[in-house]
């Protein structure tokens, strides 16, 4: 029986190369037709250290994690096909998967939930209307496929996500009208939204849209300010919504693991001990799927819960790879913009029993 690791981004790649190295037979099944997850449509250069692969862009961040285990002999490689359903029975998880009309049963001894997050939206009048989308949508549609995907867009959200997608929409030649966001502080890194401020893009804050002007497709916005309800109409032919993600745990919880909803995680998460296990001994949660943060944490996550996992079926591990992960892990956390996180893990960690 093989573990069955569910998508490819940075964290299932990661798991998997753990999981390879340590002599286990890997499974990965990943739904789009190209490896990598979210690191295919990222062309910015990451920050942090040379081991979280600072400086390089993302999708060459992606192209590295796939050479590192895509001709292994223990791997077997699953594209397009999408986990659909998991059931416990006795010591194994069954894996159901759907591709091409047809689905497939597959028999783990273990599970690593790799599956990233989903883009949260707003409710607003008219948000049905053709153009307005989420950033990852646009960003794949820029990106991954070359599509212009409109001439001028109002971004609303400016945590990272918000300001790292308009700068690409920037790059790529499309006018950022405005950066709406709620708070009265910006959510990103200050070095991002810097750089749009210099490009003489306006931020409105303390504010949020009001409704979509448009019928066939978006004609304009209306932004109202929170403090005085003031409105003001901005003319586009797109609205992008960044306002954050919600992780992709469904899967884990068709096997009743424990869960619990912490705002700091992203929402919904799985409880998980500190070896990345839910209250189902068997079923593993990373990355993304597991409270949102980022591609580095995710990565580290990844060869963290092969580890762990490879372990619990008596594999040898290199023990000192646990040890410098944690540490890389634990250094990137407690830099400024870790601490959302570590409040989530803290209430994770006061919930008793999770396994
Ligand atoms: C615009 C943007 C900019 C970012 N910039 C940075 C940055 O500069 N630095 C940084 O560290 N992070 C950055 N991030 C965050 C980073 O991309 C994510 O945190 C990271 O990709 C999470 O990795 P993951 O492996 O958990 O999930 P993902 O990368 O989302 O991968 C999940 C994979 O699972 C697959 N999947 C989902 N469900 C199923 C299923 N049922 N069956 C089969 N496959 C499935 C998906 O198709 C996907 O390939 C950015 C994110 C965005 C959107």
């Amino acid at each position: 029986m093989s573990v069955v690791v569910i998508g490819a981004g940075p964290a299932g790649l990661k798991a998997c190369k753990s999981l390879l190295d340590a002599g286990v037979e890997v499974i990965l099944i990943e739904r789009d037709s190209l490896l990598g997850g979210q690191l295919v449509k990222q062309t910015h250069k990451f920050f942090g250290s040379k081991e979280q692969y600072a400086k390089m862009r993302g999708f060459d961040i992606a192209k590295q994690l796939v050479n590192d285990i895509k001709d292994h002999p223990l791997l077997t490689l699953k594209l397009n096909s999408n986990v659909v359903a998991l059931f416990d029975q006795d010591d194994s998880i069954l894996v159901s998967v759907y591709k091409e009309s047809h689905y497939e049963e597959i028999k783990a001894t273990r599970v690593i939930l790799a599956t990233g997050a989903s883009e949260k939206f707003l409710a607003f009048e008219n948000n049905d209307v053709p153009q307005i989308m989420g950033a990852g949508a646009i960003q794949t549609l820029m990106n991954v496929h070359g599509v212009m995907p409109a001439k001028e867009v109002v971004m609303i959200g400016s945590g990272n996500i918000g300001l790292i997608v308009s700068y690409q929409l920037i790059q790529a030649g499309i006018k950022v009208k405005a950066i709406i966001e709620a708070s009265d502080t910006i959510g990103g890194y200050s070095v991002h939204a810097s750089k749009l401020k210099r490009l003489g893009v306006p931020f409105y804050m303390k504010s949020t849209i009001k409704k979509v002007i448009g019928t066939e497709c978006v004609e304009a916005v209306e932004i109202v300010s929170l403090e005085d309800q003031s409105v003001t109409t901005l003319m586009c032919d797109a609205l992008c919504i960044a306002v954050g993600l919600s992780p992709s745990y469904q899967l884990a919880a068709m096997l009743g693991v424990k869960t619990q909803y912490i705002k700091e995680l992203g929402g919904d998460v799985v409880l998980l001990n500190d070896r990345y296990q839910s209250s189902h001994s068997h079923c593993y949660v990373v990355g993304d799927a597991s409270g949102i943060e980022e591609a580095s944490a995710a990565m580290m996550e990844g060869v963290l819960a092969g580890l762990y996992c490879a372990l619990s079926l008596d594999k040898k591990v290199d023990e000192s790879l646990i040890e410098e992960t944690l540490k890389q892990l634990n250094d990137l956390r407690n830099g400024p913009y870790g601490q959302k996180f570590l409040e989530g893990q803290r209430q994770m960690k006061g919930v008793q029993n999770v396994i």
